[in-house]
């Protein structure tokens, strides 16, 4: 992030605060003054507190949400229209609140005086740190990247952004990509002028990878994939790409990956394998959390997997079978890869499968080779290994040699599936697994989630508060998943 881009955030948190306190203070002194007596419980100190917390927080995010504390204005109708209504929702429900609280209908005229005062006074501070902003922050020098021909309509509006951008530099991207790069890296923001998609994600992805702010002027395809909400395009506005958003590209793969899931239960699942394991046939199941097709859209090895014909991709994770409901794809039922893991160990109990193991610790191995004897004894062990003391190869040689009817990689996404994936051509049948910590839990040397959470669906949260590492990959992949559904679903 570029020093400009960060005393933006720190200005912007300071004007949201000064915004914030004296709207707050001005509540609480009415609410001191007219309705606390009305109550049936009056307030004393702790209840002010607790009070004028609820208040700025509600105060601060209705504020947020409307777009009512940006540092920059297109025009000035724009905090007007976003500050009324936050204010107005914001002592309303506050009203309501006193009204509850009082157990009858409070006289109202307190409340609108307070929200005309708050206007007069936000709007007095909004100009004010207008003001200040251009003082501050000074304007921000834009690097101009077009193609082909300039419109010199940009120009106007960035200067219409309450004058805080200047275009600095126009080049062409004709120039070549080196060149943009060069130009890139001296600036603290780009515009991505009418660039050609695929174009426009290489230079954006690039900047992103920089830490270089990235505006764009919407394409048609914006227009139609995203509609018309929020683009103002009959203003032309320039957006701001959003770090880590999804080019239109992924947005196609996603939306195909999820067409790919499988919609049995794991009965049937189970009954699929069953008959081409009898038929000497082959299966490569994929079990997919949001991480796993998120992380396929930046692997292309992972990609060509979950894509692949003989791929089964299953629903592992309740992140998932939610994400395929709000795309509007219907029910789906989630398959732990665990408990398909336990159930193809029960099969090759019974029906005396040759079973091949590989991943995780030597220790878990090792339990998993008691299990497997004691627990499925008709099962035939035709390879045990660890998945960190040995290399792929060899064991994936051993593997093609020991012909199994069951094989289970334990060694987590992606590398699990790309394993198979290349050495799955060299075998003749059999079921291929990537199974990611199972063996941890089938082995007893991890706990899976109590049942309560398995019931409620919270598995996740379990593992998150028991590996709290997980917690930023888990974030980063299913928030930006579940927020690029929307879009998906707008676009089938
Ligand atoms: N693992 C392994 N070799 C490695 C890295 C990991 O055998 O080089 C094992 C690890 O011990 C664990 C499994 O792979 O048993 C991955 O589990 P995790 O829960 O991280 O995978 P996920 O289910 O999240 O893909």
């Amino acid at each position: 992030m570029s020093d400009y881009e960060l005393k933006k955030r720190i200005y912007s948190l300071f004007s949201v605060a000064a915004l914030v306190l004296p709207a707050t203070a001005l509540f609480v002194l009415l609410w001191r003054q007219v309705y606390n007596y009305m109550t049936t419980f009056p307030y004393y100190f702790k209840g002010f507190v607790m009070l004028s917390f609820m208040y700025a927080l509600l105060m601060a995010f209705f504020l947020k949400v409307a777009d009512g504390v940006q540092t920059v204005y297109f025009h000035r109708v724009e905090p007007v229209l976003s500050m009324v209504p936050s204010v107005l929702a914001v002592n309303l429900i506050f009203y309501m609140v006193t009204c509850l609280l009082s157990t009858y209908l409070v006289p109202v005229k307190g409340f609108l005086v307070l929200t005309l005062a708050d206007m007069v006074m936000l709007l007095i501070l909004i100009r004010l740190f207008g003001f200040l902003r251009d003082k501050i922050l000074g304007e921000q020098k834009l690097l101009l990247i077009y193609d082909h021909h300039l419109p010199r309509e940009v120009e106007r509006i960035c200067a219409g952004w309450d004058g805080a951008y200047k275009i600095d530099r126009v080049i062409c991207a004709d120039e070549g990509f080196d060149k943009c790069k060069k130009a890139i890296n001296k600036y603290g923001a780009v515009v991505l002028c009418d660039l050609p998609v695929e174009l426009r994600d290489r230079v954006a992805e690039y900047c992103q990878e920089k830490k270089v702010a990235t505006y764009y002027t919407p394409g048609l395809s914006d227009m139609v994939f995203q509609s018309g909400h929020g683009l103002h395009y009959f203003e032309s506005r320039i957006l701001k790409q959003k770090t880590k958003e999804l080019t239109m590209a992924q947005r196609f793969t996603l939306l195909g990956y999820l067409k790919k899931v499988y919609r049995g239960s794991s009965q049937t699942l189970y009954e699929r394998v069953r008959e081409r394991i009898e038929k000497g046939e082959k299966d490569f199941i994929v079990t997919a959390n949001p991480q796993t097709l998120m992380s396929a859209l930046y692997d292309e090895e992972l990609d060509k997997v979950i894509r692949g014909e003989d791929t089964l991709v299953v629903p592992d994770g309740y992140g998932l079978i939610v994400a395929l409901k709000l795309a509007g794809f219907g029910d789906y039922q989630k398959i732990a890869g665990v408990e398909f893991a336990k159930l193809l160990l029960k099969m090759a109990d019974i029906k005396s499968l040759r079973v091949f193991l590989y991943g995780a610790s030597d220790e878990v191995i090792h339990r998993m080779q008691e299990l497997v004897k004691k627990e499925y004894p008709h099962a035939m062990l035709v390879g045990a290994y660890n998945g960190y003391d040995n290399d792929h190869d060899e064991i994936m040689e051993k593997a093609v040699s020991a012909k199994p009817d069951i094989f289970m990689a334990a060694l987590g996404v992606p590398a699990q599936e790309k394993l198979i994936a290349s050495y799955f051509d060299r075998f003749d049948r059999g079921v291929f697994l990537g199974v990611g910590g199972s063996f941890d839990v089938l082995s007893g040397y991890k706990k899976r989630a109590p049942g309560i959470f398995l019931d409620l669906n919270l598995e996740w949260l379990y593992r998150i508060c028991t590996e709290p590492s997980r917690i930023r990959k888990f974030m980063q992949s299913n928030l930006y998943f579940m927020s690029e559904l929307k879009r998906i679903k707008s676009i089938q």
